[in-house]
């Protein structure tokens, strides 16, 4: 894919991107640039650039406005010691767009093109990339496709845009890892039986808010959602998946189907498998979490994503109960979570092969 770039003339002194890398926090900050590249039926993907970030003009009966024909990935990019730039993974960030698309009746974008326009805006942004030294400071990248047709009909795009945007973000727990509090909701369901619920789609976090919300007027940091058949199976929280350590050495984690395939829940398996724990992804009830928590069988629940990494779970509770934190464990959360630090951040050797040098 060939992709052009005007470069910016009103770039972000380097006196204010020092104060922006100082305390980035999430989302708050763009980078230069963006990218972005064009689809039709005829022509495919084409016109592929990178310009100065700035605001889109859409017409205001943009499909995607109307029937949320969207789709998003997140990951991010690593500083290493040495200076060098790396992403995680990026080809699986890639491959779940492609499975995404499929669900949303949206093109294809092939792998090595998402890849390619990912590393081509960093390179060009590659000033945002935090220093190794910011501790767990990276640079998120945000690429999405979306409905760019002008057309109120209900069928599937004739016009799509695919972008790709960055924000420095700072470490996601600022004073320390504190075990998150859990909400279940026993009201609202994320995902069906031949929903969307694998795909990572606008509508599933549009669909989450109000869980979370009353998952915060609870005092809760966290939603957790059960399977929407049965009302019983654990799924996983709004953003990040689920963990359940036992004291035989046996980790449980859901399975796949309706929950988005984490990236960071797949390599999570790979390293604990390393270290000698049976993984088994099936179907988790939340009788099973709560007698396992009482009886002391389960010892440790983590929940994983690209942002937190890795963070410990404390206490769940719902309407007219709760369940405490699980006793404790060896703290193989903590140590599963150095490792893929130190991977990412340059620390520790990759012998996965899960970097990639942009
Ligand atoms: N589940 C949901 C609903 C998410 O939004 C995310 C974040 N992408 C995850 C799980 C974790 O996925 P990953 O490890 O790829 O960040």
């Amino acid at each position: 894919m060939e992709i052009s770039t005007t470069r910016s003339t009103t770039a972000v002194s380097d006196e204010r991107l020092a104060e922006i890398l100082a305390n980035p926090g999430f989302g708050n900050h763009f980078t230069d640039h963006m990218l972005t590249v064009e689809w039709t039926p005829d022509a495919g993907w084409h016109a592929a650039r990178i310009e100065p970030y700035g605001p889109l003009s859409m017409d205001p009966a943009a499909a995607v406005l109307h029937y949320a024909q969207e789709i998003f990935e997140g990951m991010k990019a690593y500083r290493h010691p040495d200076g060098s730039v790396w992403s995680f993974r990026p080809e699986e960030n890639a491959r779940r767009m492609v499975s995404s698309s499929h669900r949303l009746a949206l093109p294809e974008l092939p792998v090595e093109d998402f890849v390619a326009c990912v590393d081509a805006l960093v390179e060009v942004d590659q000033r945002w990339v935090p220093s190794a030294e910011g501790g767990e400071k990276a640079l998120y990248i945000r690429p999405f496709m979306f409905a760019s047709e002008t057309f109120l009909g209900v069928r599937p795009a004739q016009h799509v845009t695919f972008m790709v945007i960055l924000s420095p973000a700072g470490a996601y727990f600022k004073g320390g890892i504190k075990p998150v509090t859990l909400w279940l909701s026993e009201e609202y369901t994320r995902a069906g039986r031949g929903g969307m619920g694998a795909a990572k789609t606008g509508g599933n976090y549009a669909s989450s808010l109000v869980a979370q919300q009353e998952a915060i007027g609870q005092g809760c940091d966290q939603v957790v959602f059960l399977d929407a058949q049965e009302g019983r199976y654990v799924e996983e929280l709004g953003g990040m998946n689920l963990y359940f350590v036992h004291a035989d050495g046996r980790i449980v984690t859901p399975e796949t189907g309706t929950i988005l395939e984490g990236i960071t829940r797949d390599s999570v398996i790979e390293l604990a498998g390393k270290a000698g724990y049976q993984v088994e992804e099936r179907r988790f009830s939340i009788e099973e979490w709560k007698h396992g928590v009482t009886s002391g069988e389960i010892t440790e629940i983590f929940a994983c994503g690209t942002a937190a990494v890795i963070t410990p779970v404390g206490e769940l509770k719902w309407d007219g109960g709760s369940t405490p934190a699980p006793a404790g464990g060896d703290g193989l959360w903590e140590r599963l979570r150095a490792q893929l630090v130190d991977i990412q951040f340059g620390r520790a050797d990759d012998t996965h092969g899960w970097m990639h040098r942009i």
